[in-house]
């Protein structure tokens, strides 16, 4: 077998021997080696989630406790009021509709559970009935628990902390040079500033981004290492799926060796956090899933997204079960 090229020769010494992250340099060298390499890229980006997290996977699964109407114009996302997609809208489940959620969750073995609002922010009303959802499903369940809900202020963030929520998700999306082509009605600024609340407010970041949206490799690049500053827990990676209606509708759809190559790359500068495949996953990585968690993933969000659905779930266990990738309980 043909040895690897420098850049990857290094970075495993960095990674694995030395046990020290990576410098933009040093990944920008990795990113060069060509997509020719990636097998051998892909293993080393495996050998570094072993080596720093262990063999456990994490699952997650998502409620979508409010759909469509949000005020915002994100290009990619079919939940904009700004897009004529045709997405179900609704204004809030009631709470016996995220209990049943959640507790098919917890049947399925799967041990996190998130609480997704489609919305800037929270209003007062929505965020009071929110709080008592969590309350039950707190009582119903032993699910470790998440939440979605946009640009939350430093009280809401507090109060979810206090209502037992651990982790809260804001994505970066894309990098902060491409992040004005996705987005106009708020800035990657108002998504680090709501990253560093919820984190002050005691309760664990989870933050990613959106790939195939048309930005370059050295930009994606850049989000992992911009991502490493606020550092997150959990990473989630999500592959754009053109939704018919939106202005990324004709945008092609990521290739599999590109979507895993990003994987990989993430690991590589983040070899830490649960990193974890969403949405988009079925469509980018087609029949390679398995591929996408031997290419450093730790994570994967299973059952349905919040427009798209997903393959069932215990097809992604009995993946994980012949990859003899343990699953990981709730905390
Ligand atoms: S990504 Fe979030 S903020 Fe942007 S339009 Fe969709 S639901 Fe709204």
């Amino acid at each position: 077998m043909q040895s690897p090229p420098d850049p990857l020769l290094l970075a495993e010494a960095a990674l694995l021997s030395e046990r020290r992250r990576l410098t933009r340099d040093e990944v920008l060298a990795v990113a060069d080696v060509g997509i020719e390499h990636l097998p051998a890229l892909l293993d080393l980006a495996h050998r570094v989630r072993l080596a720093w997290c262990g063999e456990k996977v994490e699952l997650e699964s998502l409620v979508n406790v409010k759909s469509g109407a949000c005020p915002e114009d994100c290009t990619f996302c079919g939940q904009s009021a700004r897009h004529r997609t045709g997405v179900e809208t609704y204004a809030m489940l009631d709470v016996e509709e995220i209990v049943a959620a959640a507790r098919a969750t917890e049947a399925q073995g799967v041990a996190q559970f998130c609480f997704v609002a489609a919305e800037r922010l929270p209003s007062d009303r929505m965020f009071e009935r929110l709080l008592e959802c969590i309350g039950a499903v707190r009582r119903e369940t032993d699910l470790d628990l998440g939440c979605s809900l946009g640009l939350v202020s430093e009280d809401q963030a507090r109060a979810l902390h206090e209502a037992g929520v651990r982790c809260f998700n804001h994505n970066l999306e894309t990098s902060r040079e491409f992040f004005p082509r996705l987005c106009t009605t708020h800035s990657w600024d108002d998504r680090v500033a709501t990253a560093k609340i919820v984190k002050s407010a005691g309760l664990e970041l989870c933050c990613g981004g959106i790939f195939g949206v048309g930005e370059t490799l050295a930009q994606r690049i850049d989000l992992a290492f911009e991502l490493a500053e606020l550092e997150p827990v959990e990473v989630p990676l999500n592959f754009l799926t053109p939704r018919p209606g939106t202005p990324l509708e004709d945008q092609p759809l990521l290739g599999v060796e590109e979507a895993l190559q990003t994987i990989a790359h993430f690991r590589l500068v983040l070899p830490d956090v649960w990193l974890r495949i969403a949405g988009g996953r079925e469509l980018v990585l087609g029949d390679r899933q398995a591929d996408g968690m031997l290419a450093g993933a730790n994570g994967l969000i299973v059952g349905n997204y919040l427009t798209t659905l997903g393959r069932p779930a215990a097809e992604d266990i009995e993946m994980l079960e012949a990859l003899q990738m343990p699953v990981a309980g709730p905390g």
